[in-house]
């Protein structure tokens, strides 16, 4: 019996315990338009996670060097589980469990395929495609490679007015599509302090990583209710010298015995 959508995307994650989408909620996508998105993924190791929509679902490969505008690269994209349509929306932090660590939505946008029948060309092992997001554009392609385990993939440019030997886009254009920040700034939103036992990596270049964003959230969240603590401060409108003032009226108020009146 085949399994219901997204069982294997519900079966890896504890929905008490990360701010995940469960996927319950179908997200609208407008009409003869299909959503992609690219979310860049700080876990055990950075990855690129592509997104492709296809029959109710986001179609989903982790990509380790993330995607490139060259046509000489190809990216290894592996095929991971099916991830419900809302999750394209996502960005945020993975306190534990599966995919701990921190998630930016790097791109989004529309995709068309460039073949009749898209199922088919999934069970072939190449899908060609054209991808309209804020970064990545034009001709792409997915290609299945003959290993025995059958998940591993290749993420290749087409050679058009997209593509590129120079730029490298990951570089050029780092940032969230979404909120426009990077990772520190998506884990100052959250708890900074969050990894101080257990970061979801401790060694290695990820590890070198999240020492060096979970200090720059610190800072930014730090520098953030400092700001909040003078404006409240400040938005009152009293003065030291007022507020003494207040004071000493309200404790000569307070000498005043009641009989005395
Ligand atoms: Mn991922």
């Amino acid at each position: 019996m085949p399994k219901p959508p997204l069982a294997d995307y519900r079966a890896k994650r504890d929905f008490t315990k990360t701010p995940e989408p469960a996927g319950v909620t179908k997200r609208s996508t407008p009409p003869g338009r299909r959503f992609f998105c690219v979310q860049k993924h700080l876990a055990s190791h950075l990855h690129y996670d592509f997104r492709l929509e296809h029959d109710g679902v986001l179609l989903s490969w982790a990509v380790p060097k993330g995607p490139s505008l060259d046509p000489a690269e190809k990216r290894l994209a592996m095929h991971v589980e099916d991830h419900p349509l809302d999750y394209g929306d996502f960005e945020g932090v993975i306190p534990e469990g599966y995919g701990a660590g921190i998630v930016m939505l790097w791109d989004r946008g529309t995709w068309e395929p460039e073949v009749e029948d898209v199922r088919a060309a999934l069970e072939r092992g190449d899908l060609k495609m054209r991808l309209d997001g804020f970064k990545l554009k034009g001709s792409w392609v997915l290609v299945r490679t003959r290993q025995v385990e059958g998940r591993s993939w290749l993420l290749i440019k087409h050679r058009d007015e997209w593509s590129s030997g120079e730029l490298d886009i990951l570089e050029f254009a780092p940032l969230s599509v979404k909120a426009g920040g990077d990772f520190a700034d998506i884990l100052a939103q959250d708890q900074p302090d969050i990894w101080t036992s257990n970061r979801p990596a401790r060694s290695g270049e990820a590890g070198q990583m999240f020492q060096t964003i979970i200090g720059r959230a610190l800072a930014i969240k730090a520098e953030r209710e400092e700001r909040g603590r003078r404006k409240a401060r400040g938005g009152g409108r009293t003065t030291p010298a007022a507020a003494g003032q207040k004071k000493t009226a309200r404790s000569t108020q307070k000498r005043v015995p009641p009989k005395a009146r």
